[in-house]
């Protein structure tokens, strides 16, 4: 049996007109002989409708219950798109998490997938053509009902593709494959016609949001067959792979974060233990922190800054204040009008001067770094807010202007 699990974001099945393109598709894999999962997104705007809705009820929603909640923006398009397909005399039928089902932790919101009982599938393979999957969503053991945090649809898809042996895992979207940059921001931004997994995942990671990280995660991991491709056009996208043919660039793409925030804990002591009482408390409390710069220490203090995602500031200072006479600092301060642009790229390794070029283009633009943080195959830096689309039109230019 040949497995093709495809993946349609929320705009690919915003309304009617969509989803029957949607179902073309559907139709011509079908006639190559596939059996098919389609896993499908809510329809766009509705899971942001859904979270403005919970806060128009409560000040503090119970993420448990947010989660009940948003889990019905995807039980709406399986329920819709199965209709569709039956209609058409394809033997189709929907599969919510639950069902399955997709077992998840219990972190409600950004719940990771522990398993899925791939034998469920298979049984209803052998009565369906086409498994219609809601995407996004997952259970406890207990049977509450999970998320898998924004954009976790594509997650959904490529564990299904492993737990199914898929021969192939299509994320099907709005733009025809991964770009060097955002192709909606950037112009003069360039098709990627193959990207190693690790390159993708940093680009996941670092803001672009056209593949979930963890859908990178768990396809570099189980070694899945995965491709960007456009739902609204018949062109080739984008494979993602182990080992790709090297661009002249030495640099796959270029990616913003606005999501993320900096935190200073100013007046520490200048002694052993600082950091890692900090961060260890940090870390139990889930808060994943990225950039750190200690200053050095005079006087017999110091200070600790650290970049985090915006929607974790609140709970980082909670642990901070809680923990003031513990951890024996002076004060905090919070700067949330930042950004962290970064360049991608497995060439890097062994291309040196490639952060230099990047920090030229800055200088050339006039755009000031505050903090800069790298990995092998990555270089980030963090700027003010406002320079974040000029800094990545600068450093985008530099790179693939002239090739
Ligand atoms: P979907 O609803 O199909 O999951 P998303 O909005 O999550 O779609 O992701 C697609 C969007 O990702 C594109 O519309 C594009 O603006 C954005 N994007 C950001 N960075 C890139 C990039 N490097 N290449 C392609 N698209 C990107
Ligand atoms: N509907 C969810 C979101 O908007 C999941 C997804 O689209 O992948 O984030
Ligand atoms: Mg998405």
């Amino acid at each position: 049996m040949r497995i093709l699990v495809q993946k349609f974001g929320g705009s690919s099945v915003a309304d009617l007109e969509c989803m029957k393109k949607v179902r073309g598709k559907v139709r011509e894999a079908l006639a190559e002989g596939y059996k098919l999962v389609v896993v499908l997104s809510a329809r766009s705007g509705r899971t942001n409708a859904l979270l403005e809705m919970a806060y128009q009820w409560s000040d503090e929603p119970d993420p448990a219950e947010m989660d009940v909640l948003l889990t019905t923006g995807e039980q709406e398009s399986v329920a819709l798109f199965s209709m569709l397909l039956q209609d058409d005399g394809i033997k189709a039928r929907s599969l919510l998490g639950f069902q399955l089902p997709v077992l998840t932790d219990g972190d409600f919101g950004s719940a990771r997938i522990q398993s899925i009982d791939a034998a469920m599938l298979r049984r209803e393979m052998e009565k369906y053509d086409v498994l219609v999957m809601a995407g996004f969503q997952g259970c406890t053991a207990e049977g509450r009902l999970t998320t898998l945090g924004r954009g976790g649809s594509d997650t959904s898809a490529v564990a299904l593709a492993t737990a199914l042996h898929a021969d192939l895992c299509q994320i099907y979207t709005d733009v025809d494959g991964v770009y060097t940059a955002d192709p909606r921001h950037v112009t003069g931004a360039r098709k990627i016609d193959e990207i190693t997994y690790d390159e993708m995942l940093e680009l996941a990671s670092l803001g672009a949001q056209v593949l979930h990280n963890r859908s990178v995660e768990l396809a570099k991991k189980y070694h899945v067959n995965m491709e960007v491709v456009s739902s609204l056009e018949r062109k080739p996208g984008t494979k993602v792979k182990e080992v790709v043919k090297m661009e002249k660039t030495n640099i796959a793409g270029v990616a913003k974060d606005v999501s993320i925030a900096r935190i200073a804990v100013v007046g520490l002591e200048h002694s052993p233990g600082v950091a890692f009482r900090i961060f260890s408390l940090l870390g139990k409390a889930n808060i994943n922190v990225d950039a750190i710069i200690q200053s050095i220490g005079r006087d017999e203090s110091k200070d600790i800054s650290f970049t985090l995602p915006r929607a974790d500031v609140e709970d980082a200072l909670r642990v901070l204040e809680e923990q003031k006479e513990a951890l024996r600092f002076d004060h905090v301060t919070v700067e949330d009008k930042i950004a962290k642009v970064s360049i991608v790229g497995a060439g890097m390794m062994t291309t040196p001067g490639v952060a230099a070029k990047m920090f030229e283009a800055l200088y050339d633009a006039n755009i000031n770094i505050q903090m800069i943080n790298t990995s092998e195959i990555r270089v980030s830096v963090l700027i003010d807010e406002n320079d974040a689309a000029a800094a990545v039109r600068a450093v985008h230019d530099k790179f693939f202007g002239e090739v």
